[in-house]
């Protein structure tokens, strides 16, 4: 797999609105709107950065599975999101070359983009998305 970029970082939050403000602060960078994604869940929101964004996650509602993700870990880090070129075909050669996926197919992400997210156990821990460019 060649990366193209570091697209964001994702931040898990309780609540969206106050967590902007905050970050928002903290950065001194531009606030996005909050948007929903329904297919995941989630709330969501980016803070603009000159080299990368940030974007805050939080449960749409008390079914989200970001709900148990706050319950054993509490906000903070979620996951890395990194841009790639031909998302089907790094998926195919990731998973040919044994490493394990979340989603084996790209699905739609925050702002429609196509993702896909790689198993913490092939990754070192860390929650990575891979984004299309
Ligand atoms: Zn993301």
């Amino acid at each position: 797999m060649k990366v193209r970029s570091l697209s964001h970082v994702s931040i898990a939050v309780r609540d969206i609105r106050s967590s902007l403000d905050l970050f928002s602060q903290l950065l001194g960078a531009e606030k996005g709107s909050v948007e929903r994604l329904e297919s995941q869940g989630v709330l969501y929101a980016f803070l603009e950065l000159p080299n990368v964004r940030i974007e805050l996650i939080a449960p749409l509602d008390e079914d989200s599975n970001l709900n148990r993700f706050l319950e054993k870990r509490g906000e903070g880090l979620h996951h890395l999101s990194f841009a790639v070129n031909d998302l089907g075909k790094v998926l195919d050669d990731l998973s040919s070359s044994g490493v394990r996926l979340i989603d084996d197919k790209p699905r739609t992400g925050a702002e429609g983009a196509r993702v896909a997210f790689l198993h913490p156990d092939s990754t070192g821990g860390v929650l990575i998305e891979l984004e299309e460019e």
